[in-house]
């Protein structure tokens, strides 16, 4: 796996312009990818900001491990001139629940990729903790918006 981190990516994600909405996938399988589809068609159809996965300025990335032994599942970067996002989510495919993991952290990513800042109670996407349960994007997650 080509792992690139381009250099000027400083900022958690959110800013005033919205960044590019082209993600290039690194590391994802065929069916993984299409989960990042569900999740950002999900964040189209209900906000308008609508992340595609076939290429662009944007990099989703799958890591096997955060450097600074972060407790997240993932994160999201904005590079410092705003243009473009890194969001990195934790490689736990060994798990069994993986696929139901990976579509909650990358609808949570998208959505501070989208604007959203704010993190909200259980139950919803933008959940400050990983929640399983949280699989839809609720209005309490576009509230913040
Ligand atoms: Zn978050």
């Amino acid at each position: 796996m080509r792992k690139v981190i381009p250099a000027l990516l400083l900022c958690s994600c959110g800013g005033l312009a919205p960044p590019d909405d082209r993600f290039t996938p690194q590391g994802f399988s065929t069916d993984e990818i299409e989960i990042l589809r569900s999740a950002g068609d999900a964040w189209c159809e209900r906000a308008g900001c609508c992340p595609t996965f076939d290429g662009g300025g944007s990099i989703i990335v799958m890591v096997p491990d955060f450097i600074d032994s972060d407790t997240r599942v993932g994160r999201c970067w904005t590079s410092s001139d705003n243009s473009r996002s890194l969001i990195e989510i934790l490689d736990r495919s060994d798990r069994p629940d993986w696929l139901t993991a990976l579509r909650v952290t990358a609808l949570h990513e998208l959505g501070h990729h989208c604007g959203c800042h704010n993190h909200q109670p259980a139950g919803n996407v933008m959940a400050a903790q990983f929640d399983p349960t949280a699989q839809a994007i609720t209005d309490v997650d576009l509230a913040c918006l």
